[in-house]
């Protein structure tokens, strides 16, 4: 069984994003980037799988800039066998995404498609879910484990409850959550031999996907600075306080 792993290209989670001064965005010059971190718990749980011996093949995907074969040389490094970049410098909306990785997946066939469950980047929470609708197939999103037997794979989902499981018919869509695995750090030998694994580079247009957005961004702004506290006496003047400022 094939698995297929998109992987984007986002803003270092240790990173502070400062937004650009005219609010049209947040500005990523000289901006440590790296693969989103729940793309790599689903890097990480496609090479558990293959480790088990359930998968035979891990095929890593990523839709951006040149930039982003980087992003593949970690996931390859970490233990895919090939990648495929589908390269472009606009930036691409979850739908024009789940477009393209429809049209891999039918060309690819593989068992699995695991996603991360959002890019934290825009926070969008809609690939997986949309790239499940444009194929038909089952989802399983926000997994804290995945068990696959025979045709089906078992996912353990976070819901606000606590956890369901539900059993999918495979071909079907996973999306990670973020205890669903610990990923690896690829070791040296790996990333030198990442090097030399294919990496095919195509475009949106390959695919017949138009990436022209749908949507608009109005505004982009830094939340609004918190007022520095203040410090209290006693109880008393704690409640005093509370009263004052309406709050108790
Ligand atoms: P989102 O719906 O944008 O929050 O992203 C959810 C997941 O879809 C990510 O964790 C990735 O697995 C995948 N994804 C989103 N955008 C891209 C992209 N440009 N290239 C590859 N995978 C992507």
């Amino acid at each position: 069984m094939k698995i297929l792993v998109p992987v984007k290209r986002v803003i270092d989670y240790n990173v502070k994003p400062r937004v650009k001064a005219d609010g049209t965005g947040v500005d990523l010059a000289n901006v440590k980037m790296s693969m989103n971190p729940f793309d790599e718990i689903a890097v990480e749980e496609a090479i558990r799988l293959k480790e088990k011996g359930v998968a035979t093949e891990i095929v890593a995907v990523s839709v951006g800039p040149q930039k982003a074969q980087e992003t593949l040389r970690t996931a390859l490094a970490m233990g895919a066998d090939r990648a495929i970049l589908v390269q472009t410098d606009d930036e691409v909306e979850p739908l024009a995404v789940a477009k393209i990785l429809k049209t891999i997946a039918a060309e690819e066939n593989p068992g699995l498609v695991i996603l991360g469950k959002q890019a934290i980047d825009d926070d969008s929470n809609q690939t997986g879910q949309m790239l499940a609708a444009l194929l038909g197939r089952p989802q399983g999103t926000f997994a804290s484990a995945v068990t696959v037997e025979g045709d089906s794979v078992t996912v353990t989902r976070e819901v606000d409850g606590g956890l369901e499981t539900v059993s999918l018919a495979m071909p079907a869509i996973v999306t990670t959550d973020l205890r669903l695995n610990e990923p690896r750090y690829a070791s040296l030998p790996n990333i030198m031999k990442a090097k030399s694994k294919p990496l095919a580079t195509k475009t949106p247009a390959d695919y017949g996907v138009d990436t022209t957005p749908r949507l608009k961004t109005l505004k982009v702004a830094e939340p609004a600075a918190r007022s520095a506290g203040i410090k209290v006496a006693d109880v008393d003047a704690l409640v005093g306080k509370l009263k004052e400022l309406g709050v108790a």
